[in-house]
């Protein structure tokens, strides 16, 4: 078994799991020490592990499947529509623009989503 992060072989029982990767004691002291100034390996795992993460959820697809009937509509019709709340929607909208599926757009002078 080597260090996901300096190559270096592990002993039996000395590795580390640290966020899917498997890591040696050096590496990980490494780690624990930066991450608490600004932790930039830690982001990068994390963003890496967000970029993977493509699949859309049921309720997102039913969004989606909202927006294709409808040329712009606002949160709360669509939070309505979905029976789910509004902050709970807001939570789906902020993934799906991520993912560059839906935007905001003003019509009429509010804001509404509309498929990308
Ligand atoms: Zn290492």
């Amino acid at each position: 078994m080597r260090c996901d992060l300096c190559g270096c072989p592990i002993k039996n029982k000395e590795e580390t799991k640290y966020r899917g990767q498997i890591l040696c004691e050096d590496c990980y002291m490494d780690i624990l020490s930066s991450a608490k100034i600004c932790d930039p390996w830690a982001t990068y795992i994390a963003k890496s592990a967000l970029d993977q993460e493509v699949t859309i959820t049921e309720l997102q697809e039913e969004i989606l499947k909202i927006l294709t009937t409808l040329d712009g509509v606002e949160a709360t019709i669509l939070a309505e529509k979905l029976n789910i709340k509004l902050s709970d929607l807001h939570q789906e909208i902020a993934t799906l623009r991520h993912m560059e599926k839906i935007r905001i757009k003003i019509k009429d002078g509010n804001r509404v989503i509309c498929l990308w």
